[in-house]
Formats: structure tokens, sequence, C-alpha cells
């Protein structure tokens, strides 16, 4: 693994903070983050496996403190975990309640692009990485979108993003995405690497109930990229299947996750997704889009990687506890479902599909 000072800045992000880095060949994904989201990556590897199969994988703690700049993320892993559980191993380690967790929501003047105020940060797989062109798309869930400690401002900013876009019906909203629009592809909107990025304003104010279906089949169907109905069919309902496997984790078990999402990733180029398509029926048991499922693949190590078709992940636990004895985390799973429904009804050739 790499130290922090061999580190780039991650461009792809498609919502979220500011600050979030990559390394060099693009395989790690390092997100500034509070001890909260750390616990729970911590807490998920330990005792929620079936959860953690859809987290991105988790490789360590990276020290932003540049006086450990040259340290290895191995070393700063251990040195930060020892210090935050106090020598109890995190497998022993309950949760704490929520309101002793409080992380002080930092101050910050206007809207404009931030960074959180933390000097660590998460290693992560990059769910991206290993497609020739990923398109992305970052979903939010949730009705209510702030945990019990919120300050009331911040309650009263989310409760009116809730009012005022399809949170408040379907229980999500379009964070973000980006689409690769093919070759040669250019515009007003479409950046230097052939992408159109649809930036937070757009889930925020033109996604509707009417239109929703319209803002899927515009991240995964463009006949320009080659990503013609029936291609994009299959794609959907690989989306679908993850959906109701994580619907299932999650029916199954106690959490509260406010304002976490779900990643979707495929590959937007047609040619380059269709051979992996073709690829993965050949070598069937590898079809699962997620990485973390681990045995099969390990057969096969010195092989070649299989070109990825697709990638669902739940992501951003900033707010997000296990809450034995409270049952299912209903607020997220609200969303989910609604996603089903239109992921089924695309995969089904449902919709316009132009
Ligand atoms: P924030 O708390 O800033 O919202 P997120 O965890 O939601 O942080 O991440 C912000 C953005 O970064 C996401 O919208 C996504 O585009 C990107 N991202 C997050 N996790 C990963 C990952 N493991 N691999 C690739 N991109 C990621
Ligand atoms: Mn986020």
């Amino acid at each position: 693994l790499p130290t922090h000072a061999e580190l780039v800045e991650y461009k792809h992000a498609v919502a979220g903070h500011n600050g979030t880095l990559c390394d060099v060949d693009g395989t790690l994904f390092i997100k500034p983050c509070v001890q909260a989201e750390v616990d729970f990556y911590q807490t998920s590897v330990t005792h929620h496996q079936d959860f953690y199969e859809f987290m991105p994988t988790f490789l360590g703690v990276l020290s932003l403190d540049s006086k450990l700049a040259n340290a290895s993320i191995e070393e700063q892993t251990d040195a930060l975990l020892a210090k935050h559980t106090h020598g109890i191993s995190p497998v022993e380690h309950a949760p704490l309640p929520i309101a002793k967790r409080a992380v002080p929501e930092p101050v910050v003047p206007g809207h404009g692009p931030r960074k959180i105020p933390t000097t660590q940060a998460v290693v992560l797989e990059n769910a991206a990485s290993g497609f020739v062109k990923p398109n992305i798309l970052d979903v939010k869930l949730g009705i209510r979108l702030y945990a019990d400690y919120a300050t009331p401002e911040k309650k009263a900013r989310l409760d009116k993003v809730t009012e005022e876009t399809i949170h408040k019906t379907l229980g999500f909203r379009i964070a973000g995405m980006r689409v690769w629009q093919g070759e040669g592809a250019n515009g007003e909107d479409i950046d230097e690497d052939g992408y159109k990025v649809y930036d937070s304003k757009f889930g925020r104010y033109s996604v509707t109930e009417d239109n929703v279906h319209d803002a899927f089949e515009s991240f995964i169907f463009s006949k320009a990229a080659g990503i013609d109905k029936e291609l994009g069919m299959l794609v959907c309902q690989a989306f679908l299947t993850d959906c109701e496997r994580i619907k299932a984790v999650m029916e199954a078990q106690e959490s509260r996750m406010f304002s976490a999402s779900l990643l979707f990733v495929f590959e937007g180029d047609g040619i380059a997704l269709r051979k992996a398509m073709e690829e993965a029926s050949v070598s069937a048991p590898k079809i699962s889009g997620n990485g973390n499922g681990g045995a099969i693949s390990d057969e096969d190590e010195d092989e070649a990687i299989d070109p990825k078709v697709y990638a669902v992940h739940i992501i951003d636990f900033a707010h997000a506890f296990w809450t034995p004895g409270k049952g299912p985390d209903e607020n997220s799973l609200h969303g989910i479902r609604s996603l089903e429904q239109i992921l089924r009804k695309l995969s089904e050739g449902q919709g316009s599909t132009k």
C-alpha cells in the first residue's frame, strides 16, 4: 500500500465532500472521514460479514497528519486503531450509544465544496477501477437524512431537502452521476473525458417522481456509447438483483444509516460492456459484480483479471451505526424498495428507453 505522500487527488467522485484521494494506479479510494465511519467499517468487517460484502473492501485507516506522511498504511492503521479503541480489540468493542459518539458538525460558511475537518481517512477499494469507462451513480438513501445528534440548523436544512425532493415520497435522491457519452462526444455539459456530469443540482431540483425513470435511463441507456435497449436491460437486471440482496440483508439486521448511499457503477463503453458480459457468462461463477466474495476468484490468481460488468456498493457511513434491539433500518429500506421498483420496470423494458 502507498503512503500519504504518494496519493493524488481523486477526480471521479460524483457527490460528497472535497478532499478524496486515490493511489496513482487508481485501485484505492481514500476518503477523509469521521471516527464513526471508521468504527462502522471495523464492526462490519468483524460482525456483519453479509453486509460487508456490499461495502467497498476496507483496507485500513490512513493518518492525514503530515508528520506521518511517509508511514505505511499498515503502520498507521495499527497506530490509529490502538489509539481509538483504547487497547480493546475491535471485536469486543460494543458500539457506544449514538449520543456519546456525536461528532460536532463543522461550521462551514456557504454551500460550496468543502472538506471534512479530520486527520484520518479510510482506505477503500476504488469501486470504479477495472472499468474502461465507468458510469457512476450515487443514490442517497432515506427520508430522514440526519442522525439524532444533528444540530437544529442541520435538521432544518435537511428537512427542507426532503420536503423539496423525491426523498419525501421515494426515500432516495440522485446525489450525482457521470455517464460516458461515446467516442468523440463533446458539448457544454460533457467533460474532457467524454462524460456527462450530473451534479447535485440535478437530483435536487430537476428530478421528480414523474421523471425519475428518465434519469435512470439517462444513466443506463446510451445509443452513442453503444448501450442499446437490450444491453441496458441486462444492466438493470444485474442492479436489481444486487438491490434485492442488499434489501434482504438489511431487513435481517438492525442498523441506522443516515444519508448513506448506494453507489452503482457499470461499464459505460458498450463494446467493452458486451465483451465483459460474454466473458462473465463463460466463467459463470464470477458473474457477480462485487469482489468481496473471495473464495472463487482466489483459485485462479495467476489469470488476468476479468473485465468488470458492474458493481453495487453501499457507501458513506459518517452517520451509520449498528443498533441492536432497534429493528431494521426502514428509513433506508424505503429508498431501496423504491429503487427496486424502478429497476424492475426498466429491466422489463418498460419506460421510454430511448
Ligand atoms: P461524503 O461523506 O463526502 O458524501 P461518500 O462516501 O458519499 O462521502 O463519497 C463521496 C463520493 O465519492 C461518492 O459519491 C462517490 O462518487 C465517491 N466514492 C465513495 N466511495 C467510493 C469508492 N469506494 N470507490 C470509488 N468512489 C467512491
Ligand atoms: Mn455521500
